[in-house]
């Protein structure tokens, strides 16, 4: 079987260097290299108008289709809000133990809420949220303990609770192979 690696797939203009920072943080994470790509899709199709916002199951969908090899993990990586019909909005969703994610910063950024821009803070939410969905890809489901990545996060506050790393019990259920 081939090692496993992670494909981070931006969407629309990200820094560089923001990219770069993402992938090292989510590569301590896993152990495992983290290659960035650049996605030119037209998401016109994925929006709601209704709504003005992208619908996330499409888009994971549209994801997971994208032709790669079985040991690649895969996050779609979003600047526009991103919703599932059930929810007003969601940071991400992923396929529990499938190959594929999403993850957008549009609800992490600090204007969203009438405060100062914050690169380092959106920098750190955005990598909390990307883990957590490549967590699920990896077999782990929603965890209680404050301060574990996998647990789940409804509100900004919530993910800046949590840490990036994944907790004892987490981390040996990592079914790293
Ligand atoms: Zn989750
Ligand atoms: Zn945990």
């Amino acid at each position: 079987m081939d090692k496993q690696s992670i494909l981070l797939i931006s969407h629309g203009h990200f820094d560089s260097d923001f990219l770069e920072k993402i992938a090292r943080d989510v590569g301590l994470q896993f152990h495992l290299d983290v290659q960035l790509e650049e996605s030119h899709m037209d998401l016109s199709d994925f929006y709601y108008s209704d709504r003005r916002q992208y619908d996330g199951n499409s888009l994971l969908k549209e994801i997971d289709s994208l032709a790669y090899a079985q040991s690649i993990k895969k996050v779609g990586l979003f600047r526009v809000d991103l919703f599932i019909p059930i929810l007003t909005y969601i940071f991400g969703q992923a396929i529990l133990e499938g190959n594929s994610g999403i993850a957008s910063l549009y609800r992490l950024r600090n204007e969203q809420y009438g405060m100062k821009k914050d690169e380092k803070l959106l920098l750190n939410r955005f990598a909390k949220i990307i883990i957590h969905e490549l967590g699920h890809t990896f077999g782990l489901i929603h965890c209680h303990i404050p301060v574990c990545v996998m647990r789940s996060s409804t509100y900004v506050e919530d993910i800046d609770q949590k840490g990036k790393d994944f907790c004892t019990p987490c981390r040996a259920k990592l079914d790293l192979d």
